[in-house]
């Protein structure tokens, strides 16, 4: 294998324990920088990991969407850096004089400000010139919106799709709703939260208002809200309060399969039958669980059942 010589320089041994990979083809160009793909927070500093900030302190050109925002993140650097611009309008151009930089030996690290760069932020084409070139690329794992948000919203996590920003327009976006609403796996937006209430209503529209969903704001932030329900009752929520309207938000909504809506004659068939053959905790337990009812209301439903 042959190995990068600015590899050891720029990860200390104890945060480097594993290998690094070759890529499939085998060829890596000899002498040459890696581009090193750096998340970052999505809100709460302190999610920046020792070995994003390691990178960042030790690269000799950061390449960053915004970057006054991404200076932040490196506040105390002793070695001087070159920072890049590379946003949407000048990647094309831009990655030309970073691979050239790549070949030339000098590591890059690519930021976005917030989250894993190239999901629904720039670099695809960065990182794809990279491959083409022979270059390692090496991802430094770390926040996403996305998945921070699938990891709290109590959807089924077996099988999901990320669909990033739905368009602008109306109609195109309830056309793409309608392209997604059969399937059965969970999805996740990315929404602006002042767009939550328009989107919550094409949701309804499209999907129906009884479809499992839920709503992750301003996570690791100071209002952080994770809440989920069905798509009528998060809409009524938003409508009632427009504090829900600020910040960054993701939506995510439940597949298109019965264990997952939130059709109301369908809890209730489950709690009967839940009532019948299980103790009353275990079997609010998993009403909750399986029909995404609020957890004292899954209590009071099994009680009255089993009093019936
Ligand atoms: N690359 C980023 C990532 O890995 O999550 C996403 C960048 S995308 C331009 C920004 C969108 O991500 C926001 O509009 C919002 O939908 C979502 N987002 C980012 N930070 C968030 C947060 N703290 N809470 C909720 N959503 C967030």
């Amino acid at each position: 294998m042959i190995r990068n010589r600015f590899m050891s320089a720029i990860i200390p041994a104890d945060l480097h324990q594993a290998e690094p990979l070759d890529h499939a083809d085998g060829q890596i160009l000899e002498n040459a920088g890696t581009l090193w793909i750096v998340a970052t927070p999505i809100g709460n500093l302190g999610d920046v990991s020792d070995r994003a900030r390691d990178i960042l302190s030790r690269v000799p050109i950061i390449a960053a969407e915004d970057t006054r925002t991404s200076q932040k993140l490196v506040p105390a650097r002793k070695a001087p850096v070159r920072w890049f611009a590379l946003h949407d309008h000048n990647e094309a151009s831009a990655v030309e004089r970073l691979i050239k930089h790549l070949e030339q030996g000098q590591d890059i690290a690519l930021v976005s400000d917030a989250g894993t760069p190239l999901i629904s932020d720039p670099g695809f084409r960065l990182v794809s010139a990279a491959h083409d070139h022979g270059i390692r690329v090496s991802p430094v794992p770390g926040p996403s919106a996305a998945i921070a948000a699938l990891s709290a919203a109590g959807l089924a996590t077996d099988r999901f799709s990320f669909e990033g920003f739905l368009p602008a327009k109306r109609s195109a976006r309830q056309q793409r709703l309608q392209a997604l609403a059969d399937r059965t796996e969970t999805h996740i937006f990315y929404v602006p939260a002042r767009d939550l209430i328009k989107v919550l209503e094409d949701l309804q529209h499209v999907f129906g208002g009884q479809r499992l969903a839920a709503v992750a704001r301003e996570i690791s932030k100071q209002f952080e809200t994770i809440r989920r329900g069905p798509v009528d009752g998060l809409l009524d929520w938003v409508q009632a309060d427009s504090d829900q309207l600020r910040g960054e938000c993701v939506v995510l909504t439940a597949g298109a399969d019965n264990s997952n809506s939130m059709n109301p004659i369908q809890p209730r068939a489950l709690a009967e039958q839940l009532a019948a053959e299980l103790p009353p905790a275990r079997a609010a337990r998993i009403l909750t669980r399986l029909s995404g009812m609020p957890r004292k209301q899954a209590f009071e439903l099994i009680e009255q059942l089993r009093q019936s």
